[in-house]
């Protein structure tokens, strides 16, 4: 199909057909998995597009171009993990730049910046954006740009994407939007104003808890330009099996995200209406505070809930023991319904102190609801409540 029938199209059509046609040779409809690493060349620089497998393999173009239209980007690359997809956009700047940071994201993100690329003179910023203008107190003569998560990981807390873009733009400021939480099924930062969106593939992409992968999109020619040369030249490209993997996760995003999100909220009926449970953190619910921005940038309430338990730690710990259905697990995004115990799982290199002032409470739990039927995921979660009490 052309780009320009594919634009009309919503993102069911395109999560299953963009990037995506019969093969040429056997017509076979699911994407050839091209297990190659060169290609033969008719004759010296004569070819069909690939020359070597680091540069470019038709299973991660398949994936790059649905990725793409999913995000509403006009150029996509695909990474080994959500991590060297980071990685590699730290390679869009020079030693001495200065990046501001949300203070909640991801804590392979935290790590990679304050413990590896400030070793090369990058500096960073962590702070609360929950209130876009307080980047403006935090602008350097050496500030490139701004990197944010929303909604956050444990707290759910969101960002305002279209104000910050606002701001960021007034500034000359790159804006990123690591959209791995929402997914463009529930948000779309490119439509939004942000300049980069990217993803851990591994988690709601991906789908399936099968596959580690990465993702970055953008509407600039320049940008894009730049990154393509960086991900051929740092090389930390995704194989075409696990490309696959993705491509084959995605076909099913939209059908997931629904029942994600239906039964979260059916997990949060139970969390709120249960003694046990001192506080839910959830941007579905109007005592959010920033329920209204949720609705007005997302287009649902994802697959994630956090609450905190009255008996906190030792509370905690039985829930983690009491639960079944649920598996005692890190990461999230898969079919699977998963519990994480922050304090002493994911979130356990933060220290105590700091993990205290950051809200992440001794008797936080965060779940990441699947896709079991709702009845069983409630039935669950109601009986490990009862045995903390
Ligand atoms: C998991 C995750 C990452 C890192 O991705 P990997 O694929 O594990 O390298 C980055 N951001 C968020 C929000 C994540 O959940």
């Amino acid at each position: 199909m052309n780009k320009k029938e594919q634009n009309q199209w919503h993102l069911d059509t395109l999560a299953i057909h963009a990037g995506q046609t019969p093969d040429p040779s056997t017509g076979a409809i699911m994407t050839p998995v091209y297990l190659t690493s060169t290609y033969v060349q008719e004759s010296p620089g004569v070819h069909k597009g690939y020359e070597y497998s680091r540069t470019a393999n038709p299973t991660r173009t398949a994936l790059e171009h649905c990725l793409a239209a999913l995000e509403h980007a006009e150029y996509g690359l695909a990474f080994a993990s959500g991590c060297a997809a980071a990685s590699t956009l730290m390679h869009l700047f020079e030693s001495g730049d200065h990046i501001i940071c949300g203070d909640d994201v991801y804590g392979g993100t935290y790590r990679l910046f304050q413990n590896v690329w400030t070793r090369h003179r990058m500096e960073y910023d962590f702070i609360d954006l929950a209130n876009p203008a307080i980047v403006n107190n935090a602008i350097r003569s050496n500030t490139k740009a701004v990197w944010i998560e929303t909604p956050t990981n444990p707290l759910l807390r969101l960002m305002d994407i279209g104000e910050l873009a606002r701001i960021c733009h007034d500034k000359g400021l790159l804006l990123i939007v690591d959209n791995t939480f929402a997914t463009p099924y529930l948000q779309l930062p490119l439509e939004l104003g942000a300049d980069i969106v990217v993803h851990s593939t591994t988690k709601y992409l991906g789908g399936h808890s099968d596959v580690v992968g990465g993702f970055v999109g953008t509407n600039r020619i320049d940008i894009f330009d730049r990154l393509k040369y960086l991900q051929n030249a740092v090389g930390a490209v995704p194989g075409p099996l696990d490309s696959f993997l993705v491509l084959r996760g995605l076909k099913t995003l939209h059908v997931r995200m629904e029942r994600h999100c239906t039964n979260t909220l059916a997990i949060v009926d139970v969390l709120t209406n249960h003694e046990a449970v001192e506080k839910v953190y959830f941007p579905g619910l109007s005592s959010h505070p920033q329920h209204r921005l949720a609705t007005k940038q997302m287009a649902g309430f994802g697959g994630i809930v956090t609450f905190v338990l009255r008996g906190k730690m030792a509370a905690a710990d039985q829930f983690m023991r009491s639960i079944k259905v649920f598996a005692c697990a890190e990461s999230l995004g898969g079919v699977e319904s998963l519990a994480d115990h922050p304090a002493i799982m994911t979130h356990a290199a933060i220290p105590a102190s700091k993990r205290a002032a950051l809200g992440i409470d001794d008797g936080l739990i965060r779940l990441s609801v699947g896709i079991e039927h709702p009845d069983d995921l409630k039935q669950d979660v109601k009986q490990a409540l009862d045995a903390t009490i």
